[in-house]
């Protein structure tokens, strides 16, 4: 099972039928426990998480969201510049899902979007004038999945609706939106710093640590959000998830929605001049004394 279809993947050998369809259009397609290649699908993945498949993936499983990063990913660069993404874990030494088992995937209920759309693939597109994304799907068809030729057929907006595709789409959207505007961003102003990359991690994939950050005296002492936001950013996670998708929003890209304490600004770049000069004389004592930079040699 392959990660979601990406036009620039449409290479010669693709599984991809090249013909676009839209909601309303019918494919022949139908998956279960008694076809032939039942579970066949899950012994080759290369499936890239969302920040909604890792909630629910976690919370299935129970674990706090480092945890299950810890466990059951791996984490590997999403373009050029190094952008943090992380892929489901394979069984060891194969490339089979960790989670299938003879009767089936054990996380079936939380299963990620990849999975779910399969054997669909989706393009989103934007028109030039446009600010709404138009989305267009394709049929992947392997060699070894038999459910091509089962005598079903339902149009693409009934299987989404099926496969519950809807509602992981909806809350992965804003996600994807900033991805492709980091991307775009990307040449005109060189590779984004660590810092970025390291909130983007965060909001993106480790939710239980961003709850963390976001109760801490730190981003309290920056943010202004109400007493009643907050509680219900701690007990509502899909909230807070949305909230770190803003957060992202306004650390990246400057679009400013999370209101900041007066003199908070001027307060964090002083601090970061600070570090900044604290850094630039370790390194010079480092230089000086042929050690590395915070090692006193002791
Ligand atoms: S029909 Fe296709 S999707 Fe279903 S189990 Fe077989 S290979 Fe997997
Ligand atoms: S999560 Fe489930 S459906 Fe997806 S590849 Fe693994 S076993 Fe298969």
């Amino acid at each position: 099972m392959q990660d979601n279809f990406n036009f620039s993947d449409l290479l010669p050998k693709s599984p991809v039928i090249p013909v676009r369809l839209e909601l309303d259009e019918t494919f022949q397609f139908s998956c279960h426990k008694g076809i032939a290649c039942f579970n066949r699908c899950c012994q080759n993945i290369d499936i890239t998480l969302t920040p909604y498949d890792i909630l629910r993936l976690k919370n299935h499983l129970g674990l706090k969201s480092f945890e299950f990063l810890h466990r059951h990913t791996v984490p590997f660069e999403m373009d050029g510049h190094g952008m943090p993404g992380v892929k489901l874990k394979t069984r060891d030494d194969t490339s089979a899902c960790q989670f299938v088992t003879e009767e089936g995937c054990s996380v079936y209920a939380s299963r990620p979007t990849a999975c779910r759309y399969y054997a669909l693939g989706m393009m989103s597109m934007r028109t030039k004038d446009s600010s709404d994304d138009e989305d267009h799907y394709f049929v992947v068809r392997e060699d070894h999945c038999l459910g091509h030729l089962e005598p079903r057929h339902q149009t693409i907006r009934d299987y989404r609706t099926e496969q519950g595709i809807d509602t992981y789409d909806e809350l992965n959207r804003e996600w994807r939106q900033i991805i492709l505007k980091k991307r775009s961003c990307g040449p005109t102003i060189g590779r984004p710093s660590d810092r970025s990359f390291q909130l983007y991690f965060m909001c993106s994939y480790d939710l239980d640590s961003f709850r963390e950050f976001v109760r801490s005296e730190s981003f309290g002492r920056v943010y202004e959000i109400s007493p009643e936001a907050m509680e219900s950013l701690m007990a509502d996670e899909l909230e807070l998830m949305k909230f770190g998708f803003r957060f992202l929003k306004q650390a990246l890209f400057g679009e400013n929605t999370i209101p900041v304490m007066a003199g908070a600004a001027e307060e964090r770049a002083k601090r970061r001049r600070e570090i900044n000069e604290q850094e630039r004389q370790e390194h010079r004592r480092g230089a000086e004394s042929g050690l590395p930079p915070g090692d006193s040699g002791k």
